[in-house]
């Protein structure tokens, strides 16, 4: 080990602070530093392997370890390190990962907007949507309605789009101009309604609260095809084609961020397909690069990419980093990859109904209420009294229990509040699936 190394963990304490962490507990428990990945699994600094069911953060979906990858960051790094998409330039691999993406969309989407992250995806199309109105002589189309419990980044439009009330109260948000309507939770909402009539009920909150607002002030709705930090909240069928319904009959902007259904998690290239709508902006990231690399994007219609294009002029919005050559060449080997090795149609046909299996038999656990999947994005939602739906009274500590289980055993999951959520590398084997579940029944054992 490097020298360096071998304090790692206390230099880790004094100088670096840590995203959505409380650095006191963490620096008492002492940070997990983890030094090297290989398909499907991590290995900390003290050497123990974990199977990774969370892909790092939803995004390495091609497991780690590929070596393509950093060949082609390699060979793109010697060629052109850095050149700026401003000002009537751009580099090779930018425009044909922008023709690559577009190609795995439906025909109503042939541009993208770079940028470096989801977050700044999402800052990007909210400031679009508005510039789209002006431009049709709408312009007091500016509110956004997005969800309770959505997640849309953490900058301050990001998290001002996102309905987590916890980062709300920090940094006074949500911005003027963003609104939030409920979520399609059925297990912990529905109450006594049916799923279906459950994701009829949502989605007419959304026309509810064009009404309100008035559809003239309106610019678009916004949601996540699956939630997936709130819990990977998979929405009763009833649900999107309602609110593409709606977004079409009231004249707004449907924006479907695809940040973690994107590039084959659910089964499809998009999180839109999977439920059969077709969105007019579409914030991209984590998949689109496996995580090798940060960028991100905005998927562009034809509806809102002619106004911009043949009316706005200029668009005054993007970043040093928009575009960049290095992760778009090691973004664009991503997707060959991706299409070479079929891993959407692995999800889709294979890996992903044999993931539902599985958790399906988790279903006789007394502490599992219901399971849900689409693709390889799942969640446990955990419970006290399943026949009754009756959740736990401390939600945080029975998700926690399960997690910190599966940890000790080799296996990483993420648990929010009382669901347990799983997002693997694409590229995982029935055999590994096998083990993720078999670990989780003992995480469960251990908690009930
Ligand atoms: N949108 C969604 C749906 C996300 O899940 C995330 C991150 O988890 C983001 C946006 C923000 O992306 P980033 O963390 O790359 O800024």
């Amino acid at each position: 080990m490097h020298a360096a190394l071998s304090n790692i963990g206390a230099l880790d304490a004094a100088h670096h602070l840590h995203p959505f962490s409380d650095m006191k507990k963490l620096n008492a428990a002492g940070t997990r530093i983890i030094e090297r990945g290989e398909g499907c699994y991590i290995y900390d600094n003290h050497g123990k392997k974990y199977l990774d069911g969370f892909a790092g953060l939803w995004c390495v979906n091609i497991g780690y370890g590929r070596k393509e990858i950093a060949d082609a960051a390699y060979k793109q790094m010697n060629e052109l390190t850095y050149y700026n998409t401003f000002f009537g330039t751009t580099t090779p691999p930018t425009v044909l990962l922008a023709q690559k993406i577009t190609s795995h969309a439906g025909p109503n989407i042939n541009r993208v907007f770079f940028t470096g992250s989801g977050s700044e995806a999402n800052d990007t199309w909210f400031r679009m949507a508005r510039v789209y109105w002006a431009a049709m002589g709408k312009p007091t189309k500016k509110t956004v309605i997005a969800r309770v419990n959505g997640y849309h980044g953490s900058t301050v439009a990001g998290a001002s789009l996102g309905g987590m009330k916890w980062m709300h109260e920090q940094g006074d948000l949500p911005i003027a101009g963003i609104v939030h309507i409920g979520q399609p939770y059925w297990y912990g909402e529905g109450g006594d309604l049916s799923p279906a009539d459950f994701g009829l009920k949502m989605a007419r909150e959304l026309e509810a609260k064009i009404d309100e607002l008035g559809e003239d002030n309106v610019a678009a709705f916004v949601a996540e095809p699956i939630q997936g930090a709130g819990g990977v909240i998979v929405p009763p069928e009833t649900y999107w084609p309602e609110i593409a319904r709606i977004c079409k009959a009231r004249n707004i902007l449907l924006v479907t961020d695809e940040v973690i259904c994107g590039f084959g998690r659910t089964g499809h290239w998009f999180g839109h397909q999977h439920f059969g709508v077709e969105p007019d902006l579409a914030p991209i990231a984590k998949g689109l690069s496996s995580g090798y690399l940060p960028i991100g994007g905005v998927m562009v219609s034809d509806r809102v990419a002619d106004v911009l294009v043949n009316e706005v002029g200029d668009f005054n919005h993007g970043f040093t980093y928009s575009g960049h050559p290095v992760c778009a060449a090691a973004a664009l080997e991503n997707l060959r990859i991706i299409e070479e090795e079929k891993l959407v149609e692995r999800v889709h046909d294979d890996v992903g109904p044999y993931l539902a299996a599985g958790l399906k038999s988790l279903e006789d656990h007394p502490m599992v209420g219901q399971t849900q999947s689409a693709g390889l994005m799942a969640a446990v939602q955990l419970a006290e009294n399943k026949s009754t739906r009756k959740r736990f009274e401390d939600r945080e500590r029975a998700g926690v229990e399960v997690r910190n289980h599966c940890l000790a055993n080799g296996l990483v999951l993420r648990a929010t509040g009382d669901r347990m959520l799983f997002s693997p590398p694409l590229v995982i084997t029935r055999g590994e699936i096998d083990q993720m579940i078999e670990i989780t029944r003992k995480g469960l054992d251990h908690a009930w």
